[in-house]
């Protein structure tokens, strides 16, 4: 019995429009959202690096071009408070690292971290680029600089601060587990327990997830208790789109180049 609502509820899910949360008009007014994707923030350029200039330059690029963003979980709302002729955009921070949210030594935020530059665009443009991003974390690697971003003793500030101003915390595991590696019951356990130390911080609900490398568990009834799960890439999102498989687009040159012709 339990089975089939647990199938009930995925072929529910699986239907997701956006049409059925918000007025026919303003899914219309776009016909596909980007969620793009970022790791670290620094230099050089790289695979998995995105500078401190090239992302000034990609929110440059967002707002010149009509978007506005919003946190993964605004899904949930059909883009609630999507202003006329914007289009939305989701950015997603995957792995926690230093250099997307670091506070200097003497406690001042870091204005080349991702975080210090999403804040000075966002006071450059307060009603028209507020706060908005996912950050997907990690909890305990064997590199502690991705552990809930490093500097042990800012995480519980970080964490805090990132709430109040309006960000999304989602859940990448507790050690990057690869799900489709581990056994059903570990992966619950990975999930469960990063969920139990991000409670201890923030009061947020958690409920966008990013697998790690993209892999999906075995059994999908791990999944259970997340309303978004973000894969690694595929492009645009349709407005009709499947909750558990939102695509993604990597946030570098080539990516830009294929999805936005930058
Ligand atoms: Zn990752």
């Amino acid at each position: 019995m339990k089975k089939y609502a647990i199938l009930l509820v995925f072929v529910v899910l699986s239907n997701f429009s956006l049409t059925m949360v918000e007025s026919k008009e303003k899914a219309d007014s776009f016909r596909s959202f980007p969620v793009l994707e970022y790791h670290h923030i620094g230099r050089p350029e790289g695979r998995w690096h995105r500078t401190p200039e090239n992302f000034r330059s990609d929110l440059e690029w967002l707002y010149n071009h009509g978007y506005y963003p919003f946190n993964l979980r605004d899904i949930l709302t059909g883009f609630k408070g999507l202003p006329p002729g914007k289009k939305p955009v989701i950015l997603t921070f995957d792995d926690s690292s230093t250099g997307q949210f670091r506070y200097l030594p003497e406690g001042k935020l870091d204005p080349e971290c991702a975080v210090g530059i999403l804040k000075a665009f966002h006071e450059k443009h307060p009603k028209e680029w507020p706060m908005r991003a996912t950050f997907f974390v990690l909890i305990e690697t064997n590199c502690p600089e991705r552990n809930l971003f490093g500097q042990p003793e800012y995480v519980a500030q970080k964490l805090r601060q990132l709430e109040e101003w309006g960000m999304e915390i989602g859940c990448h595991t507790y050690s990057h587990d690869r799900l489709d590696k581990i056994s059903s019951a570990a992966a619950r356990r990975s999930l469960e327990r990063s969920l139990k130390v991000l409670s201890k911080f923030v009061s947020q609900e958690i409920v966008s997830l990013s697998l790690p490398q993209g892999f999906y568990p075995k059994d999908l009834s791990v999944l259970k208790g997340f309303k978004l799960v973000v894969e690694v890439a595929g492009g645009m999102n349709p407005v009709k789109f499947n909750p558990l498989h939102i695509k993604r687009i990597q946030a570098i040159d080539s990516e830009w180049k294929r999805f936005f012709g930058r």
